[in-house]
């Protein structure tokens, strides 16, 4: 955990780019953006992924979500649409293991993802 990047950009140990915080999560922009608006939401809480989720952070679950469609209307991307990504693991993409959500928006994304 001491060693865990996202903990030290919460902790502001790294610099970031941090566009919203409060008492339960911080939102930062992605340094390899992959959309027009690639926002990381991270509880600051260090739960390592979805696997680590428990019943105790429903919570702070649902707020990650309600701070996603706040960022989403302030950075324009709200009413054309946006996507929330969650990458879990290895097979998932997992790079950084500090449970964090993609905000991503400005450009048409398709589905199925690849
Ligand atoms: P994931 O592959 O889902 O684990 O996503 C990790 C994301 O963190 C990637 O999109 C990286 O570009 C991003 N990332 C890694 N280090 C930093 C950093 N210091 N500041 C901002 N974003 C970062
Ligand atoms: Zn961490």
């Amino acid at each position: 955990m001491n060693d865990c990047i996202f903990c030290k950009i919460v902790e502001k140990q790294i610099s970031s780019e941090i566009v919203y915080e409060d008492k339960y999560v911080c939102a930062f922009k992605d340094i390899n953006p992959t959309a027009p608006v690639h926002i990381l939401v991270v509880p600051k809480q260090h739960i390592e992924s979805l696997k680590e989720v428990e019943e105790s952070h429903k919570e702070l679950i649902g707020h990650v979500f309600v701070v996603a469609k706040i960022l989403a209307d302030k950075f324009g991307i709200k009413e054309k649409g946006f996507r929330v990504v969650v990458n879990c693991g290895e097979d998932g993409g997992q790079t950084v293991n500090h449970l964090h959500f993609h905000l991503l928006g400005g450009r048409k994304f398709s589905w199925p993802a690849g």
